[in-house]
């Protein structure tokens, strides 16, 4: 069993402006599911209202205690920006390819966190004021460029997987969640520290203090003049929604509320099972898929299940676009 911790408001203050950039987050739940044996993520909700619980102090103290795990979003969709990159790398030879990356960063002077975690680890750089998440990416693409680092999904089935996972995020959507820090792993039953500090709370959150953090200025700097590699620009195009379609030839195409049953409105979103959980005979609370109501072209399954996955559920595969 893990070692009972008390976080301190202090711990949880800096806990907080290290990594909390916006109050929605996840839990992962306590118990594995029936039939995957994993630890899912969800949104969780006030019982009465059945509207997303925010963040609080209390919601950090109970992480970082261990009572709970909670997933925390990379991007802020009021200013597209973050507190944090990282950088999460789980196959054979990712810490090799962390500790490259970490080297790289320090020929910038960019200082990084090197959490251990299940397989391999995830790299952590914290920024001084929250920085575009499309920055962000493009600095980091094209380090592991450099640096001849995989990028999982261009391509390749294993590389590294950078947090924020988009560059833009519409209003009421959510990103990607990455497992808050030190908290505890429910699949591995344990909680993952950082290489650098001493395994308690208060000098793993002091270490990560001290940091030196990226600036907007550096960030300008690394990143000017810069465009992200074709493969990721591919994988990015590929991965949002056809927002910016000029022909206008997908406007009468695919619309995904023909293809799911009983949606509700929950805030901006129309929430439903989602086709690919369905599939797998998951979401039975029929809740994982959001869509936007002002623009039901933005959905997306908290459950991680790609847009891809969910056109193909429904039986309509993503046409191949002959477009660079
Ligand atoms: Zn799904």
């Amino acid at each position: 069993m893990t070692r009972r911790l008390t976080a301190t408001m202090a711990l949880v203050k800096i806990y907080t402006d290290l990594f909390v950039n916006r109050r929605a987050y996840t839990l992962q739940s306590m118990r594995p599911h029936p039939e995957s044996g994993r630890h899912y993520y969800y949104r969780p909700k006030e019982r009465a209202s059945g509207s997303p619980l925010l963040v609080t102090e209390q919601t950090i103290a109970d992480h970082l205690e261990g009572k709970i795990t909670i997933g925390l979003y990379a991007i802020n969709p009021q200013n597209q920006r973050c507190k944090w990159v990282a950088i999460d790398a789980d196959y054979a030879t990712a810490m090799d390819d962390l500790i490259k990356l970490q080297y790289q960063l320090t020929q910038d002077r960019v200082e990084s966190a090197l959490e251990m975690s299940r397989r391999g680890g995830h790299l952590w750089i914290f920024l001084a004021v929250p920085l575009l998440a499309r920055k962000c990416r493009l600095y980091i693409y094209d380090l592991a460029q450099k640096l001849g680092v995989p990028v999982k999904g261009s391509g390749l089935a294993e590389g590294i997987e950078v947090f924020p996972k988009h560059d833009e995020i519409q209003e009421g959507a959510f990103g990607n969640a990455i497992r808050g820090p030190l908290g505890i792993h429910r699949g591995a039953k344990r909680r993952f520290w950082f290489y650098g500090a001493d395994y308690t709370l208060d000098a793993q959150l002091q270490f990560l203090r001290r940091l030196r953090k990226l600036t907007e200025e550096g960030l300008d700097r690394f990143t000017v003049g810069k465009d992200l590699p074709p493969s990721i620009a591919k994988v990015r195009s590929e991965a949002e929604p056809v927002s910016k379609n000029a022909h206008g030839g997908n406007r009468r195409g695919f619309c995904i509320l023909d293809y799911v049953s009983e949606t509700r409105v929950v805030g901006r979103n129309y929430v439903a099972r989602c086709p690919s959980c369905a599939l797998a005979g998951r979401d039975r609370g029929r809740d994982n898929l959001a869509i936007l109501v002002s623009d039901p072209r933005f959905y997306q399954c908290w459950a991680g299940c790609t847009k891809e996955m969910i056109r193909a559920a429904v039986g309509k595969p993503i046409p191949f676009r002959n477009t660079a």
